[in-house]
């Protein structure tokens, strides 16, 4: 119905360490964390105007990861949410590999119906360490069907905030078709 088309559930996950709070904070208080509690796991709410429509945001900055935690609580994460905000970093090959896993696990439990996700590569700052290029995220996105953003949190560029608004564009889009 329109009335839900104005909630997001947003469920930021992603390998430990990847700079899921650090993204969240960034874009909810434009403020960088150096160090944030990797064990809290924290919901906030955020609203943004879409086309007119206020959009209620929930964002879930997860703790823990897939294949880590119990499987249980995964799925009920990826049950409650609308939109999945993946994130890895640009240093971090494992955390890119995740992704794909991650995008499995949403289909399995998300299916018959597609999933909203962006993807989002963090740590862009970190140029000398870089593993994952921009080509391999981009085509990796493509692959998944699904809009690439990458980024710092640290530097805070205004990619973080657009990565955050398609996910919920998207997240609208899909309710308003159901
Ligand atoms: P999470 O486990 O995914 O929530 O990751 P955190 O947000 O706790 O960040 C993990 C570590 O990466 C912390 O030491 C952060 O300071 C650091 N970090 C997060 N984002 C960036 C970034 O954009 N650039 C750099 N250089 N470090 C970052
Ligand atoms: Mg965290």
């Amino acid at each position: 119905s329109d009335c839900k088309a104005t909630e997001a559930k947003i469920v930021v996950s992603g390998k430990m360490g990847v700079g899921k709070s650090a993204l969240v904070v960034r874009y909810l208080t434009k403020r960088f964390i150096w160090e944030y509690d990797p064990t809290l796991e924290s919901t906030y709410r955020h609203q943004i105007t879409i086309e007119d429509d206020v959009m209620n945001m929930e964002i879930l900055d997860t703790a823990g990861q897939l294949g880590e935690d119990s499987t249980n609580q995964w799925e009920g994460h990826v049950r409650w949410g609308d939109g999945f905000l993946l994130v890895y970093s640009v240093d971090d090959r494992e955390s890119f590999e995740n992704i794909a896993q991650l995008k499995n696990f949403l289909d399995d439990i998300k299916k018959p119906r597609n999933v909203s996700m962006v993807m989002m590569a963090n740590k862009t700052d970190l140029e000398r360490e870089r593993v994952v290029s921009t080509d391999e995220g981009e085509k990796l996105a493509q692959t998944l069907a699904c809009a690439y953003y990458e980024g710092s949190a640290l530097l805070g560029d205004g990619v973080i905030g657009e990565a955050f608004e398609e996910l919920c564009r998207e997240v609208r889009r899909r309710k308003m078709m159901e």
